[in-house]
């Protein structure tokens, strides 16, 4: 499966299932990179590195850099040290950085492709399902010890290749946190794409490739359409948040970890669809969407030391917030989104009924 993103400062292939290592090959021995520098996690690397090494030993000379797992890749001091090795491995403004992993490796290497010598190419090379919605679009950045995501820079990479096969390994709570980005994007764009969802996928267990080659393949076409309008969120990009605000602030208040960020994600969808039904015009089947959330086993009930008016007040803070107005990505229908402020009354006589629903 090929599809082109293109946005106003670049064009690029994502190759998706059989042949991406093949386009990769490719790829590799039609371009003028001096060196690679693969990074990836000690995850990653103990499980996957060898048939990425297969493919690059025969074209040209690489070096690996492996970071810790997860949030801990998106680190200053981890940035440094990449920045140090790429420096002590004579890396120059021709080389290309390969990002092995999902999106937090993707979002560091992207970051240190970006600022490294002002910028060189990079290439993503995704191993989670949620890499779907981080490896396209060109957002690349590291966490600040005060805000997640809080550094960064738009970075297109130079093409996605994904080998579905790695996907084997991943940990159920990582497909359940993937696949909710997935719902996510059929929320926002396309209500037969939903309707496929619900009826095809009951145990997120037992995924065919050819479903799971379609679902990454959908979502990442939907995110390509609107970042190819909008490449540097001055307005429709916007509506990619769905679910992130109250999202966010269940990750930050569980302590970032505990709960997947998808997981999280979800369970603001879900408040969405309440402040949706309250604020627009939105009618939809809440409750059997829940019931099929529970049977895929997203947990939506909130934690009991959730603290809503912390949480009312990060919304506040929250990237997408202006003059300390809480804004939501609502729908009006499945496939239309808007953004609105939503006042604090609104939002807590919503967050009650939700509670109930959701117990
Ligand atoms: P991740 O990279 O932390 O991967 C999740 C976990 O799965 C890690 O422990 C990793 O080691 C493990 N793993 C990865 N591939 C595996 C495999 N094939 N088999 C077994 N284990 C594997 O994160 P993620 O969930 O893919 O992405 C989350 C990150 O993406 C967050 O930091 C978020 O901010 C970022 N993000 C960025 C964008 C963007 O547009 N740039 C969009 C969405 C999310
Ligand atoms: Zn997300």
């Amino acid at each position: 499966l090929l599809i082109n993103i293109e946005t106003s400062s670049k064009t690029y292939p994502v190759f998706i299932g059989e042949n991406s290592l093949q386009a990769l090959t490719d790829h590799l021995e039609n371009a003028d990179y001096t060196k690679i520098l693969i990074i990836t996690d000690f995850t990653v690397g103990r499980l996957h590195l060898d048939e990425l090494r297969t493919c690059l030993s025969r074209i040209m000379d690489y070096c690996i850099f492996k970071v810790p797992a997860s949030e801990q890749a998106k680190q200053f001091s981890v940035y440094e040290e990449a920045l140090t090795f790429a420096l002590e491995n004579d890396l120059d403004r021709k080389s290309c950085i390969i990002a092995f992993g999902g999106g937090a490796v993707g979002d560091l290497a992207g970051f240190v492709a970006a600022t490294f010598m002002r910028g060189i190419r990079f290439i993503q090379v995704p191993t989670t399902i949620l890499a779907h919605d981080s490896a396209v679009g060109g957002k690349t950045g590291i966490n600040h010890p005060l805000g997640k995501n809080m550094v960064g820079a738009f970075h297109q990479p130079e093409g996605v290749y994904y080998f579905t096969d790695l996907l084997e390994t991943l940990p159920l709570s990582e497909i359940r946190s993937g696949f909710a980005e997935v719902v996510k994007h059929a929320f926002i764009a396309d209500q037969e794409f939903l309707d496929f969802l619900m009826e095809s996928i009951t145990d997120l267990t037992k995924i065919s490739r050819t479903d799971l080659n379609y679902i990454l393949k959908k979502g990442i076409e939907i995110k390509a359409n609107i970042v190819h309008q909008d490449e540097r969120e001055n307005g429709l990009r916007a509506v990619l948040n769905l679910g992130h605000t109250l999202g966010h602030a269940l990750e930050t208040n569980a302590g970032y970890g505990t709960v997947t960020h998808g997981e999280a994600i979800m369970t603001g969808l879900v408040y969405a669809l309440y402040l949706s039904e309250a604020e627009t015009d939105l009618v939809m089947d809440i409750h059997r969407f829940e019931q099929w959330l529970v049977t895929l086993g997203y947990r939506l009930e909130i934690p009991a030391q959730f603290d809503f008016d912390k949480a009312i007040t990060s919304m506040k803070r929250d990237k997408k917030s202006f003059a300390n107005k809480p804004r939501f990505i609502l729908l009006e229908e499945i496939g239309k989104p808007v953004v609105k402020e939503i006042g604090e009354e609104q939002l807590r006589s919503t967050y009650e009924k939700f509670i109930i629903a959701t117990q």
